[in-house]
């Protein structure tokens, strides 16, 4: 089964607008600005340190520079419609690597970009994550969850989220954080399932950390892009909405899943538990489908699916 990248419809006031896609050479900004550029002015900011510049659409214009750089910053925001803010240090031992410039790269710039986007009455989309919950104290967990996230990673976004909610507030500004879960899909470099699949390619085991019981919520990147686009026109401003599937799944599963799918099945190993990881997660989707009109559409065996058959196919 493929998954096409989702349409943009007629009427979308997002056809003909000026758009600055932050960390739109990584992962998932590939995947929203490959959807955007055919229909709008699409420029993207990225440093390249995770991304890279071939993901990057022709007909969109790229910036290789960091989004702390205010000048830089103050002239792509000039004049924009839309601010995708995607671009971070993105991932929890990254983070505990260099806390400091977490903050730096994925809380302030955050902070700044929503004054130049309430300056220009343009709207604001940032990439928040299901880390700022740490270890909920429930599952399926909803926004109004407790937040006490567990890494660098989980606080800087959960500060960078709450800004959202602030400059709302403060200054009206036009801006909506998105929780995404564990988004997988064509193109991703880092993360569990591109492992496993790289893994079970070779033939190697695949490797679990810890016992593999901790479960995830894996939605796919084609509906977080559907997701990103539904936070970009919804009236709901000043609001964080979970992005996830509402179905949860242990690594082990993962394991087997991917074992399963590839030509040869591999065996499963276990490694150290990783520092900082949080034992289960699973969205629950209610507000996102009430209020932002979102719920994903892609179950993980048909995306794994997909996954899988395009790795084999590109051999
Ligand atoms: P990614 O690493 O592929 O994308 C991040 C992009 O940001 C990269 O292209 C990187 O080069 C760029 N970048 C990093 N620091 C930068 C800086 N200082 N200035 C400019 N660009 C910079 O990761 P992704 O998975 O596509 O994540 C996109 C966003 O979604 C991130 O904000 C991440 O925290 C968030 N998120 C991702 C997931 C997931 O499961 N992939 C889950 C929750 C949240």
């Amino acid at each position: 089964m493929t998954h096409d990248t989702p349409t943009l419809d007629a009427d979308s006031p997002l056809r003909g607008a000026r758009i600055l896609v932050t960390g739109g050479a990584g992962f998932i900004g590939s995947h929203l600005v490959d959807l955007l550029a055919p229909h709008a002015d699409v420029h993207v900011l990225d440093d390249c340190s995770t991304g890279n510049e071939r993901s990057v659409h022709d007909d969109a214009t790229l910036t290789v520079g960091t989004v702390t750089d205010r000048a830089l910053v103050d002239e792509l925001t000039d004049a924009v419609d839309y601010v995708f803010h995607l671009a971070a240090i993105p991932s929890v031992p990254a983070t505990l690597d260099a806390p400091t410039e977490t903050l730096d790269v994925n809380t302030t710039a955050t902070a700044y970009l929503l004054e130049r986007a309430a300056a220009q009455d343009a709207r604001l989309v940032l990439a928040s994550s299901a880390a700022v919950y740490g270890r909920p104290s429930q599952l399926p967990i909803s926004e109004t969850e407790p937040t006490t996230p567990r890494s660098p990673y989980g606080i800087s976004k959960l500060a960078a989220d709450q800004y959202v909610r602030g400059y709302a507030d403060w200054y009206d500004c036009d801006a909506v954080a998105l929780r995404f879960f564990n988004v997988y899909g064509p193109g991703q470099r880092d993360g569990v399932v591109p492992s496993f699949i790289a893994r079970a390619r070779a033939g190697d085991a695949l490797v679990v950390h810890g016992d593999g019981s901790q479960t995830r919520d894996f939605v796919h990147v084609i509906d977080v892009v559907r997701a990103l686009v539904a936070a970009a026109t919804t009236p709901a401003t000043g609001n964080a909405f979970n992005v996830g599937t509402g179905t949860t799944t242990s690594v082990v599963e993962l394991a087997r899943l991917v074992s399963d799918l590839a030509p040869e099945s591999v065996p499963v190993v276990h490694d150290d538990p990783r520092p900082a990881d949080i034992q289960d997660s699973c969205a629950d989707t209610t507000t996102a489908r009430d209020e932002l009109g979102f719920e994903a559409t892609i179950s993980l065996s048909d995306g794994l699916a997909s996954l899988v058959g395009r790795t084999l196919a590109a051999d």
